[in-house]
């Protein structure tokens, strides 16, 4: 089919702040997706369109719709919609530039997933279908906020939990257990302050030590008698001082060399599995030589990688990572999202697809993790809406899984 009508506007994300909604028509067909946006951002990921003028505090993104509705959509409309490189590289032509700050990532990752929608429904498909992917991603809940997500003075950005199940609508109901004992634990410790959540739906209790944020979450854990283990994402380039690599963390300051042993000292401590973004988004070696030290543990890169084949390349060469986080907006098209993915599975780097922190009710990673065979997802708390979207949306492929067996 081809496309016969592309438009935009501009709604809200979760954090209250302007994104770039896009709708496709292709012929009898329609699809929309919006682009979310993060907080703790890589400094080389695609760049998002922001009006900077006196609207929504110079966050609005009327540029970047107007990008969508002027440029964008004259020169998709007759393309096939199931040419999803013909359509990205055109996006990429009609941008430009090296980092997409023309017509901005947002306006051309919102486009992008909206044209694969669009073109999984021309064949009446769901978009794992259409895609051709059987596996249901392992989740990770953030179920304790910190860094640059919550108002507390944790370092590390993201404590999640790894629920032990085979089935996925298991591993959902024991992190909504674990997440409602945890609440309930933390309202007794620390008043009822400690109920607030952060960015991603996690608690933002007031703690000072990652220490105390792990312990906390075993004793949840211990309370439901449930097997899980758990998962970090440190965001380290948030607490980092890029001059000299100093690491600030639970008020202490450590150089690069001294702070992978903070990290093994957690590792000893608790059933860590996975840890992103240990070491500053520079840092290939410092990576590299935590990876050697904790064999067992899952190594992934966020900020390091931005989902940017060459610097994925780069991580695989210099023996970084055991995992890539993919995160399409950080890269700007599915196409060179889907290029990541390529090289991951050609090089046995596990892949885990992420939502960002300033997240839609639009699903697609939930759809897209399933369709690449990701193996891994992370997508918040099991609470609030745009983070249970995504986890809705696992349950009804589940479900249809099961039903076509
Ligand atoms: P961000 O955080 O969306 O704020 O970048 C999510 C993450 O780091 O995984
Ligand atoms: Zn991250």
């Amino acid at each position: 089919m081809r496309i016969t009508a592309v438009w935009a506007r501009e709604i809200l994300d979760s954090r209250g702040n302007p994104t770039v909604e896009v709708d496709i028509v292709a012929e009898t067909v329609f699809a929309s997706a919006a682009a979310p946006s993060g907080a703790s951002t890589g400094k080389h990921e695609a760049v998002e369109l922001r009006d900077k003028n006196k609207r929504y505090l110079g966050k609005g993104v009327l540029n970047a719709v107007n990008n969508v509705r002027s440029v964008i959509a004259p020169a998709l409309v007759g393309m096939e919609i199931t040419d999803q490189e013909a359509i990205d590289r055109k996006l990429r032509e009609l941008d430009g530039t090296k980092d997409k700050s023309h017509l901005g990532a947002n306006a051309m990752v919102a486009t992008s997933m909206a044209a694969m929608k669009a073109a999984a429904a021309s064949q009446g498909k769901m978009l794992h279908e259409y895609l051709g992917g059987t596996i249901l991603p392992k989740p990770m809940f953030n179920i304790l906020n910190g860094g640059l997500h919550a108002g507390n003075e944790l370092a590390i950005q993201e404590f999640m939990i790894i629920p032990d199940a085979d089935q996925l609508s298991e591993c959902i109901r024991m992190a909504s257990e674990i997440y409602h004992v945890l609440g309930k634990q933390l309202v007794k410790k620390y008043g009822k302050s400690a109920k607030n959540v952060g960015d991603e739906g996690g608690y933002a209790p007031p703690m000072k030590t990652s220490n105390e944020a792990c312990d906390a979450i075993m004793k949840a854990i211990e309370e439901t008698g449930y097997k899980c283990s758990l998962a970090l994402d440190a965001a380290a380039s948030s607490f980092c001082n890029p001059k000299g690599r100093i690491y600030t963390i639970d008020g202490q300051e450590f150089k690069e060399a001294e702070f992978k042993d903070y990290y093994s000292q957690l590792v000893m401590s608790y059933p860590i599995r996975s840890i992103e973004d240990p070491f500053y988004e520079e840092s290939f070696g410092a990576f590299a030589a935590l990876k050697e030290d904790l064999h067992e543990i899952q190594i992934v890169g966020d900020d390091l990688i931005v989902t940017n084949a060459s610097r994925l390349k780069e991580a695989i060469s210099e023996n970084s990572i055991t995992a890539l986080l993919l995160k399409v907006n950080q890269i700007g098209t599915v196409s060179e999202a889907l290029e990541a993915v390529k090289i991951c599975k050609e090089h046995d780097i596990n892949i885990v697809v992420s939502h960002r922190s300033g997240e839609t009710e639009d699903c697609f990673i939930a759809d897209f993790s399933v369709g690449i065979d990701a193996g891994q997802i992370k997508t918040g708390a099991p609470a609030r809406g745009e983070r249970t979207a995504k986890y809705n949306q696992l349950l009804r492929i589940e479900e249809r899984m099961q039903m076509q067996d």
